[in-house]
C-alpha cells in the first residue's frame, strides 16, 4: 500500500501506480500530475493552512497533493471528475481519516452547500493543481459565487497566473484581471517549469494565491454593470472605449451616451479601456446610472 506523503510525488511511484491500475491520461481533462516534491511544498505553504482550516481540493489526480494537504488541515474534500481515478484515491488515501472523495464536475456542484454541510464553523481554503482547459471558468464561478472562503491557491498557466494579476499597461491586462483584483489579493509564489508534470505539459506554469477581500476592492452601485463595461471594453480591444461601449451587444448606450460619460470621468473620449482602472471602471458604471 501506499501511503506516505513523500512516495507519490515521484516520477517512479507515480508511474508504478498509473501502470498497477493500467490508469490512462485523459487529455480532455487536462491531467498533468505533479511529481515534484519541491513545487509542492511551495503550493502547500502559499496557501497558508491551518490545523483548523476546511480544504476543498479541485482535481486530485492520484491524491499526490490532498496527502500533504491531509496532514495540515483538520479536514480536506477532494472533488474529482474522471471515475477512473477514485479507486486509485481510495488506496492512496487509505491512511487518512480526514478526507472525503467526492466523483463530481467541480463546475456542476453546489460548493456554498458543500461547504455548510463539510465544514461547519470551520475557516476554508481552495486548493488546486487546476486542468488549464477550464482555469478560468473555475475560478471565475468561485469568485462570483461569494463563497464564504478564505484564500484560493492554484496552480495555473503561467500566462493565466500572469493575467491575474496585470495591471493597466500591461500587455496581459484584461476582464480576468479586474475581475480577481475586484474580489482578491494577488500573490504569485512561484513559476513552475513543464518538466515538474507527468506528462509535461507544453506550457510553464505558475502556483498564485487569491486572498479574498472582506470588502471588494472598489464601490460600485451596479457591479453587474461594471463587468458588462470591462466585457465590451476587452471584447474589443484596439477600438476606443466609447465605440467598445456602443458595439456591444449587452449593452444599450449610444455613441454619445458613452462619451460623454468618459469625458465625465476626465478622460479623452479616444482612450481604449486596456487604459483604465478598476476604479475608472467603477465611476463610468457610476456615472452611466446616475
Ligand atoms: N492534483 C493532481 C496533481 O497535482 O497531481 C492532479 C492535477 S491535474 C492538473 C487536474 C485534475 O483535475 C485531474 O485529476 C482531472 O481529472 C481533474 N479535473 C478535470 N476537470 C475537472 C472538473 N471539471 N471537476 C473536477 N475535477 C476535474
Amino acid at each position: 500500500m501506499v501511503n506516505k506523503v513523500s512516495d507519490l510525488v515521484n516520477a517512479g511511484v507515480t508511474a508504478q501506480i498509473i501502470k498497477k491500475y493500467d490508469f490512462s491520461f485523459q487529455k480532455r481533462f487536462g491531467q498533468n500530475f505533479l511529481i515534484d516534491d519541491h513545487v509542492l511544498g511551495k503550493i502547500i505553504d502559499a496557501a497558508l493552512i491551518e490545523e483548523s482550516d476546511g480544504v476543498i481540493e479541485i482535481g486530485p489526480g492520484i491524491g499526490t497533493m490532498t496527502q500533504r494537504l491531509c496532514e495540515r488541515a483538520g479536514k480536506v474534500v477532494a472533488i474529482e471528475i474522471d471515475r477512473e481515478l477514485i479507486p486509485i484515491l481510495s488506496e492512496t488515501l487509505s491512511a487518512y481519516d480526514n478526507v472525503k472523495i467526492v466523483n463530481a464536475d467541480v463546475m456542476k456542484t453546489d460548493l456554498a452547500a458543500l461547504i455548510s454541510d463539510e465544514f461547519p464553523g470551520m475557516n476554508v481554503k481552495v486548493v488546486a493543481n487546476l486542468p488549464y482547459y477550464i482555469t478560468t471558468p473555475i475560478v471565475m464561478n468561485l469568485l462570483e459565487e461569494r463563497l464564504p472562503i478564505d484564500s484560493i491557491t492554484i496552480m495555473v498557466q503561467k500566462e493565466v497566473a500572469e493575467r491575474m494579476q496585470a495591471g493597466p499597461g500591461s500587455k496581459d491586462y484584461g476582464a480576468l484581471s479586474l475581475a480577481v483584483s475586484y474580489y482578491a489579493d494577488t500573490y504569485i509564489a512561484a513559476n513552475v517549469p513543464p518538466n515538474c508534470f507527468m506528462p509535461r505539459p507544453k506550457v510553464g506554469s505558475g502556483v498564485i494565491r487569491l486572498t479574498i477581500r472582506k470588502d471588494n476592492a472598489v464601490n460600485v452601485s451596479d457591479e453587474k454593470l461594471m463587468f458588462d463595461l470591462i466585457r465590451a471594453a476587452f471584447n474589443q480591444r484596439r477600438k476606443t472605449l466609447t465605440n467598445a461601449i456602443a458595439n456591444y451587444s449587452g449593452l444599450s448606450y449610444t455613441k454619445e451616451e458613452a462619451a460623454a460619460a468618459i469625458q465625465k470621468l476626465g478622460l479623452s473620449e479616444t482612450i481604449r479601456g486596456e487604459a483604465l482602472t478598476l476604479e475608472q471602471f467603477a465611476k463610468l458604471a457610476d456615472f452611466l446610472t446616475s
